[in-house]
């Protein structure tokens, strides 16, 4: 393709399971060989959309908390610094995974990529600061609990840290990203949601929260004018009564079904609820396609060959 604005955009937001399997301890090795096969599905649709990658980090920023209860010896790092940490290793795998990918399709031409940091702006006034409600990070005791400098909440794990996921207002590289895409690099960004930020005038600090990376990449969708969204997690998309005898997935749904769908309570917050929210959020904000689909079928999923789909209305 002679330009890259011929080429239809499109943005793949990888759940966290895209690297870390559901049941595994999460090794380097294993987060690599997990990368290979939604990698390569990507690596084949550059030649036709020019590429936004997202994606989460709950079980890696998890691990790095854990890490810091190891050692009281260095100065424990905030939550945004963590988020940080994530987008900057996230992104080198990602990154490294695709370049591999491109070396070995035998690309004649080198495909240009970048993973930024990404800043995603939250409203200091949102009312889920008052009330957070996201766990994040390894189980305490009860004592532990009672004494932790943050707030704590009883999950079915066990006690656990809990953070405000407020909604993202703006994500502040979206120009950086519009133009880089322009040039046909694909850009990883906004990982685990971005680093959320507060506006203070023209400056921007830093808040203890994490937003939802599905509803970031919707925003980000939004901002940059994307055409198809895709959300690759580890299910082939949104079921009814899902994990129930009569568990239905569904190939499509309309604004108005997935509305329903969400008031009857078939799609979970935390998980299922904010991807069907994120898709009809772009809809409604006048994107073209958005879908829900396995890691392992991107590529069908972009074709309408599977997943769930999330259409304005049937007719
Ligand atoms: P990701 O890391 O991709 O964001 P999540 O664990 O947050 O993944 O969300 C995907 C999970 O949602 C699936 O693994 C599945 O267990 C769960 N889920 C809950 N309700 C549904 C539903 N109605 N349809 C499909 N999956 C569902
Ligand atoms: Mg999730």
């Amino acid at each position: 393709m002679e330009n890259a604005r011929d080429k239809k955009i499109l943005l793949v937001a990888l759940g966290g399971n895209a690297l870390i399997r559901k049941g595994q301890q999460g090794s380097i090795e294993q987060q690599f060989a997990n990368l290979k096969l939604p990698i390569k599905q990507i690596a084949e649709l550059s030649r036709d959309y020019r590429i936004i990658i997202t994606h989460g980090n709950g079980p890696q920023v998890g691990n790095l908390l854990l890490q810091q209860e190891c050692n009281a010896e260095v100065p424990k790092l905030p939550l945004e610094i963590l988020v940080a940490q994530t987008q900057g290793q996230i992104g080198y795998m990602i990154e490294s995974t695709l370049d591999s990918e491109f070396m070995a399709s035998g690309a004649s031409i080198t495909q240009n990529l970048v993973s930024l940091i990404s800043y995603v702006v939250v409203d200091e006034k949102d009312p889920a600061f008052q009330q957070p409600v996201k766990p994040i990070g390894p189980i305490y005791t009860p004592e532990e609990a009672a004494t932790a400098p943050f707030p704590t909440r009883k999950t079915a794990k066990g006690y656990r840290r809990v953070v405000a996921s407020p909604e993202p207002v703006t994500i502040v590289e979206k120009r950086e990203i519009s133009n880089l895409i322009n040039m046909d690099f694909i850009v990883i960004c906004c990982g685990g949601g971005g680093i959320p930020v507060v506006r203070e005038g023209r400056t921007f600090s830093g808040v203890d929260a994490v937003i939802d990376k599905d509803l970031a990449s919707a925003k980000l969708a939004e901002e940059v004018g994307v055409d198809i969204f895709l959300i690759a997690t580890d299910v082939k998309g949104a079921a009814l009564n899902f994990g129930k005898a009569d568990q239905k997935f569904l190939r499509s749904m309309t604004l108005a079904e997935a509305d329903r769908n969400l008031g009857e309570g078939h799609f979970p917050p935390g998980s299922m609820a904010p991807k069907v929210e994120a898709a009809m959020r772009f809809i409604r904000a006048g994107g073209m396609r958005a879908v829900i689909a396995s890691i392992d079928d991107i590529n069908r999923g972009v074709r309408g060959q599977a997943g769930t789909e999330i259409i304005r209305s049937s007719f």
